[in-house]
């Protein structure tokens, strides 16, 4: 049965999520708008007294005849899970 293991990786490394893909609901005009974040270049090392954290900051436009701009700002912490995000002219859409 070795072989069946080497087929599918048998390795224990996670595979990298490069992207982290969100949506926001604009507040004027109800358009839900798909954002993304390029987890490899998006984002701007911070440091939190031990700990390092990563900032992202997106302006988001829907495709309505609406000119709402969302802001949205997340925190990631050193292995790219949120841990903080913020939304203004907007609601996260789970
Ligand atoms: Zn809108």
């Amino acid at each position: 049965m070795g072989f069946l293991k080497n087929l599918f990786g048998g390795g224990s490394a996670k595979p990298e999520k490069r992207y982290y893909v969100f949506h926001v609901k604009c507040n004027r005009c109800g358009e839900v708008i798909e954002g993304r974040v390029d987890l490899d270049n998006d984002l701007s090392i911070d440091y939190e007294g031990d700990s390092t954290v990563y900032f992202v900051r997106k302006g988001l436009v829907g495709t309505n005849r609406c000119f709402q701009q969302i802001e949205v700002e997340m925190k990631f912490d050193s292995g790219h899970e949120l841990i903080e995000k913020q939304v203004q002219g907007g609601t996260f859409v789970e």
